[in-house]
C-alpha cells in the first residue's frame, strides 16, 4: 500500500501509552496542515501559521483524542462509552464508537448544538439524547452514569483524551523545527490549552525545541470563567463549541498559564464573526466561530503591542466551518446573505460581474 499517514496513535506509538495490546481504533486522524497566513501576517507583524484542526476525520481536533480513549476504552473490554457534547465530541466520540462496533451515548444541551454537528452523531448512529439543560450538566450527569454504571466516559476529564490531543504540539514542532514563540487558542474545558502544553513540555524535555511557547487562551465574553475567575452559571455565546461555565481541566489550565507566561483573555461575539470573517475571506480558511476565536485574540494581543514584530505564532482553529455555516450567511447589520439571481442570458451575467466583452480583467 502506498504511503500515508497512519493516525496518531500508529505515528506516536513511542510516545502515548499504546501497546500491542491495545486495539488501535483510528479513521487516519491528525496530521493536519499548519498553513502559513500572509494576510494575518500583514495585519500583525507576525509570521503567522494556522494548525487547521478541521481537516480531521470528524471535522475537528477531538479526533485526536477520541482515537485515543476510544481505543483505551475498547482495550479495557468497554461495549459502551458515554459523553457531554457541546456538539463535536459527540460527531468524534458516535464515529470512532461506530469503527470500534461498540456503542456511543451523548448528552448535548437541548437546542444548543449545530445543525452538523447533531447530524454527525446522527449518522454515526449514536444513542443522541438532548438534556434539557447546559453543557455543564450534561457533563455532570455523565460523570455520574460512567460511575454507576457500566460505561466508559471520554469527556476530556479522561487523560486519554488529552494525550491524544498533545499530538497536535508534536506536528507544530516538526513542522516548525521548534516550538512558536506564541500558541492562541480557544478555550472551553480548557483541555486542549492543557494538551498543548502538556506536548510542547516533552518537545522540550527531550531537547526537540529550544522553548516553551506562550500559550494565549480565548474564551467568549458571555462564557469566560476562567478570564472572570468563577463559575458562569448561564453560559452565553454563538461559538456553541465553548459555550462552558464550568470548565472540566479549569485547575490544569491555570497551571499550564503559568508554566508558560500565558494569558487567557475574552472577545465578543461580533468580534468573533469578524474574525471568522476575515479567515475566510483573506486566508482562505473557513472554521467555526469558535474556532476564529484564535483569529480574534491574536489581531486583539496584536493591537495591545503584545505580539512582538517577527515573533512566530500558531493559531489552532480547532473546527471546519461547514459544521455551523449559519454565521457566515449573516451580514454584521444581522441581515442574511441571498445570492443574486439572474436570468440565462451570458450579455447580463457579464453586466452583473462587471466583465467587459473582449477586454482581459
Ligand atoms: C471542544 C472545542 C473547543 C474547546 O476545547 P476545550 O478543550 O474544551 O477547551 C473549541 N473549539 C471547538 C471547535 C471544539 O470542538
Amino acid at each position: 500500500m502506498a504511503k500515508q499517514w497512519r493516525g496518531v496513535l500508529h505515528e506516536y506509538a513511542d510516545r502515548l501509552d499504546v501497546s500491542a495490546a491495545t486495539p488501535i481504533i483510528s479513521l487516519g486522524e491528525g496530521g493536519t496542515p499548519l498553513i502559513p497566513a500572509p494576510a494575518l501576517s500583514a495585519r500583525t507583524g507576525a509570521k503567522v501559521f494556522i494548525k487547521y484542526e478541521g481537516m480531521n476525520p470528524t471535522g475537528s481536533f477531538k479526533d485526536r483524542g477520541m482515537t485515543m480513549a476510544i481505543s483505551k476504552a475498547v482495550e479495557h473490554g468497554a461495549q459502551a462509552v458515554i459523553c457531554a457534547s457541546t456538539g463535536n465530541t459527540s460527531a468524534s466520540a458516535a464515529a470512532y464508537a461506530a469503527h470500534a462496533g461498540i456503542t456511543a451515548a451523548v448528552l448535548v444541551p437541548e437546542g444548543k448544538i449545530s445543525m452538523g454537528k447533531l447530524s454527525q452523531a446522527v449518522a454515526h448512529n449514536g444513542q443522541l439524547l438532548q438534556v434539557q439543560g447546559n453543557f455543564d450538566d450534561c457533563l455532570d450527569i455523565a460523570r455520574d452514569l460512567a460511575a454507576n454504571y457500566p460505561v466508559h466516559l471520554v469527556n476530556s476529564v479522561n487523560n486519554d483524551r488529552i494525550e491524544g490531543q498533545k499530538t497536535a504540539a508534536y506536528e507544530v514542532v516538526e513542522v516548525l523545527e521548534d516550538a512558536p514563540d506564541f500558541h492562541i487558542l480557544p478555550v472551553g474545558n480548557a483541555g486542549n490549552y492543557t494538551a498543548y502544553s502538556r506536548g510542547y513540555t516533552e518537545e522540550l524535555a527531550r531537547g526537540a525545541t529550544t522553548k516553551m511557547p506562550r500559550m494565549f487562551g480565548f474564551q467568549a465574553s458571555g462564557s469566560a470563567p476562567i478570564v472572570l475567575g468563577h463559575v458562569v452559571k448561564s453560559p452565553e455565546t454563538l461559538a456553541s463549541a465553548i459555550r462552558i461555565g464550568n470548565p472540566a481541566s479549569w485547575e490544569l489550565a491555570l497551571a499550564a498559564r503559568e508554566q508558560t507566561n500565558g494569558y487567557f483573555g475574552a472577545i465578543d461575539d461580533e468580534t468573533i464573526l469578524a474574525a471568522q470573517r476575515i479567515l475566510s475571506a483573506e486566508v482562505g480558511i473557513f472554521v467555526e466561530p469558535a474556532s476564529a476565536i484564535s483569529v480574534a485574540g491574536l489581531l486583539e494581543r496584536a493591537e495591545a503591542g503584545e505580539i512582538p514584530k517577527g515573533a512566530v505564532v500558531v493559531l489552532t482553529v480547532t473546527g471546519h466551518g461547514l459544521k455551523d455555516p449559519q454565521w457566515a450567511l449573516r451580514r454584521a447589520d444581522g441581515s442574511e446573505v441571498t445570492p443574486t439571481s439572474v436570468p440565462v442570458d451570458v450579455p447580463t451575467i457579464a453586466d452583473v460581474l462587471g466583465l467587459v466583452a473582449g477586454g482581459l480583467k
